[in-house]
């Protein structure tokens, strides 16, 4: 069996802290340490998986490809950003340019899988396809499980994080027998387990049991590659913390209205719907086994999502994106149909949104949530397809966009939450010691990963080439474009598949 150069292992959603927390089950991913460089990897903000991976496979930042959250903004409406294309060249590409063969598995980069890679399987958001296409054949026959379930799903937590074990151990086995017998020099492979598995909710115990499983897979995967790259996204943990409405908060300050008749619902009446929708999705028994903490995750208590309403933007000026995420869109004039605020005005009004919004979630002891203009944090010529404004730091807040009845400061609960501090572990023969740094940027990823591969650097990516401080060599660069043509932004998409990324999202927890 002929190793990859550089065998790149993401895992979505493995949290530094944890990681820490648990280094003595985790023996390999210790082994690894020992010839290489841990450090915690900042992520987006939010920290959010679609434009955090695609900044890690392209070394430039969400103003450039264009990604950041789960959708993109047309109009009043929204469509689903794993099925749209980026102009930003990712991994694949520029090894390409230097004659390296490239495999890619389960990585979530959005729109078609890219061309030239040695083999591809796409990442979780969309449908199973592969490169070449009769790969999908062999990768189902030896046990690839591409479907997400909801941990409603199953009959029990153990049953779903079971699935997800299979899941993974289904993916190093294909990533194994891909390496084998189609030798790339170059393979990059992107777990869900953590971030999937945190999104149910679950104990301390079993949180444990998901990092040793983490780092068996590990394991099973460190002979096939020479050097080593580990990576996340972002982090994720489960901690207790009050709740910030942000929708109650839109809607309260005269920012948002919703239509007439979505405002005469009632809370309770909304809670009534939710439980129906899930006992008809699970059935009545399976309620009845749930954990109190695993209910409270499925049944938000009276929370309706104003992205789900409808609502009267001619007496709106700012509006929610679909899921999680509290990013913020100004209905401005001139650029939506029913804009409201003037286009020089825009800056004055977030200025103000944000201040207020810092003064109330200040309250009662708590670390204020910021607010930021999107233009303030990320740069580059696709801005205009990022929110308007994002959350910088929730503070000591867990955000939800929800209305809630008795205002938008709520109660502490415990929460599964992203957050900034994913992972960076690099290690090959050539670093000397192990050592740390104290932060690095998903940018960094990708220039690092190329050196430490022997690999040139494009000129003008963002990030640092951080080998460039453990290794004696100095890296070289080359010229060359870090776009490629596309025709357009836009892609064409099918109902059937966006309905079939709505429901793969759905399933994940995001929305
Ligand atoms: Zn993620």
């Amino acid at each position: 069996m002929t190793p990859a150069r550089l065998l790149l292992i993401g895992f979505d959603g493995l949290d530094y802290n944890l990681v820490q927390k648990y280094a003595s089950d985790m023996p390999n991913f210790s082994r690894l340490l020992a010839d290489g460089v841990l450090a915690p990897l900042s992520s987006t903000h939010p920290p959010i998986t679609p434009g955090a991976w695609a900044s890690i496979c392209s070394g430039v930042n969400p103003g450039k490809t264009g990604l950041l959250g789960f959708f993109l903004r047309q109009g009043y409406s929204f469509v689903p950003l794993a099925l749209q294309r980026t102009p930003a060249k990712g991994l694949w590409d520029y090894c390409n340019e230097q004659g390296i063969s490239c495999g890619i598995v389960n990585v979530p980069w959005p729109g078609p899988l890219p061309q030239g890679v040695c083999f591809g399987i796409t990442g979780r958001f969309t449908s199973l396809a592969t490169s070449p296409p009769e790969l999908k054949e062999d990768i189902l026959q030896m046990g690839y499980r591409p479907e997400v379930h909801h941990p409603s799903e199953f009959s029990s937590l153990q049953g779903f994080l079971r699935f997800a074990f299979d899941q993974a151990e289904a993916c190093t086995r294909v990533t194994k027998h891909l390496i084998e017998e189609r030798t790339p020099k170059v393979c990059m492979v992107v777990y869900n387990l953590p971030d999937m598995a945190l999104h149910a909710m679950l104990n301390e115990r079993m949180i444990q049991r998901v990092y040793q499983e983490i780092d068996r897979n590990l394991g099973e995967l460190i002979p096939y590659g020479e050097r080593h790259v580990v990576v996340s996204d972002h982090g994720i943990n489960i901690t207790e913390g009050p709740v910030f409405y942000f929708g109650e908060w839109l809607v309260r300050e005269g920012f948002l209205t919703l239509s007439d008749e979505q405002e005469s619902r009632s809370g309770r009446e909304n809670l009534g719907f939710f439980l129906r929708k899930i006992m008809q999705r699970s059935g009545l028994s399976f309620i009845k086994k749930m954990t109190p903490q695993f209910l409270r995750n499925l049944l938000p208590p009276g929370i309706r999502y104003p992205a789900f309403l409808p609502i009267d933007y001619s007496r709106t000026m700012a509006f929610l994106g679909p899921g999680e995420y509290c990013d913020v869109f100004l209905n401005i004039q001139g650029r939506e149909p029913q804009g409201l605020i003037p286009p020089e005005e825009s800056d004055a009004f977030l200025g103000r949104m944000a201040s207020r919004l810092a003064e109330l979630s200040r309250t009662e002891g708590h670390h204020p949530i910021r607010l930021s203009p999107s233009r303030d944090i990320y740069r580059g010529d696709l801005l205009d397809q990022l929110p308007d404004a994002v959350i910088q730091d929730p503070g000591s807040w867990h955000l939800e966009p929800g209305l809630y009845a008795n205002g938008p400061l709520g109660p502490a609960d415990l929460k599964h939450e992203h957050n900034q501090e994913g992972v960076f572990l690099f290690a090959g023969p050539a670093l000397e010691t192990a050592r740390s740094l104290d932060q690095t940027a998903l940018v960094d990823v990708l220039p690092t990963s190329l050196a430490l591969s022997g690999l040139r650097i494009p000129e003008g990516l963002e990030g640092d080439c951080l080998f460039e401080a453990c290794d004696k060599t100095p890296p070289s660069y080359y010229k060359t474009d870090l776009t490629r043509e596309t025709e357009g932004i836009e892609a064409s998409f099918s109902e059937q598949e966006e309905a079939e990324v709505m429901e793969r999202l759905e399933k994940l927890g995001y929305l």
